[in-house]
């Protein structure tokens, strides 16, 4: 029987997410004519088909949109497919997160003072694509340790060292450690950003007040995987849930049985789903799990946070 259901104190919708749907809402709103996003806007089902709905389309690339305006997605692209883009007279807004920006001046820069970049991340994924793009002959893409091992020694090559935004904390730290000694002269910049390291901190702090952690969040999220393989090392068991629906009653009928339940959701996952599977819970408890929500700071609004926002 559920008694207790435990919100993490970061969850959900980050500041590069926000920021992308509201660049694609108020472009939707504002435009004439097509507009189109490249690739999805963040990696959420229910986000992209809420833009469906609104009559924006969603293509993988450039050569499938003739006319109109094209929103590159959260997580970025490569400079020569903004190219592309502007070239077919297509207008382009950029909805990049501004800390995936960051990491190609940081890779721009570095390769100017002569560096090689080897980026630790997932080579599928969209926002590794954007970083190639920046360098693609000065940067080498590694995505496990084994990968980062099996690379040349490169004593005469001056190194940098970034990785994934979304990467796993403790991972990286490891892959930092592995990659100092076998270059010590490697330059490292952590480009994890703070809303990963705040929600996978979050969980860290969750797993000792729980039986199991469910994280809300699309099989296509990067952050939100990392979110569940980090509560079930600590957890010992955790399940990545689209929606309520994906809630099964028999989880909670485990001998002993699971009765403190600890909610987390990736980035990209708007806060109605995270509200949806809170009430389904409550409602498999009899309607008697007690909810246990983060306390609400309450901070002064900064000149940051529109510095952030125009960035
Ligand atoms: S997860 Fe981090 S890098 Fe990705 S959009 Fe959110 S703030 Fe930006």
């Amino acid at each position: 029987m559920i008694r207790k259901i435990v919100i993490a104190k970061h969850h959900g919708f980050c500041m590069g997410v926000k920021r992308a749907i509201k660049i694609a809402e108020e472009t939707a709103r504002d435009r004439d004519g097509q507009v189109t996003i490249l690739n999805e806007i963040v990696h959420n089902e229910a986000v992209v088909e809420n833009f469906n709905r609104q009559g924006v389309g969603q293509v993988s690339s450039v050569d499938d949109v003739k006319q109109g305006t094209l929103i590159i997605s959260a997580h970025g692209v490569a400079p020569d497919i903004i190219e592309a883009a502007q070239s077919k007279g297509l207008e382009v807004i950029d909805a990049t997160c501004p800390l995936v920006s960051r990491i190609y001046y940081i890779i721009q820069r570095v390769v100017k003072n002569g560096y090689h970049v080897i980026h630790y991340g997932d080579p599928n994924h969209d926002e590794t694509a954007g970083i190639v793009g920046y360098a693609p002959e000065h940067i080498t893409v590694a995505a496990s340790r084994e990968e980062l091992l099996d690379l040349p020694d490169w004593p005469e090559k001056k190194l940098g060292l970034t990785v994934q935004t979304t990467a796993h904390m403790e991972e990286f730290a490891e892959i930092e450690e592995l990659a100092l000694n076998k270059w010590p002269h490697i330059q490292v910049f952590n480009t994890i950003c703070d809303a990963t390291t705040q929600r996978q901190s979050a969980i860290v702090e969750l797993a000792p007040q729980v039986d199991m952690i469910l994280v809300v969040g699309s099989q296509t999220s990067a952050n939100s995987k990392r979110l569940v393989g980090i509560s079930e090392a600590l957890c010992g068991w955790s399940e990545l849930i689209g929606s309520a629906a994906d809630i099964r009653a028999e989880w909670f009928e485990d001998d002993p049985p699971i009765e403190r339940i600890g909610i987390s959701a990736g980035a990209s996952t708007p806060d109605f789903l995270v509200e949806e599977a809170i009430a389904k819970l409550v409602e498999l408890s009899g309607g008697t799990a007690e909810v246990i929500r983060p306390e609400k700071k309450s901070r002064r609004r900064r000149a940051s946070d529109d510095a952030w926002a125009n960035f």
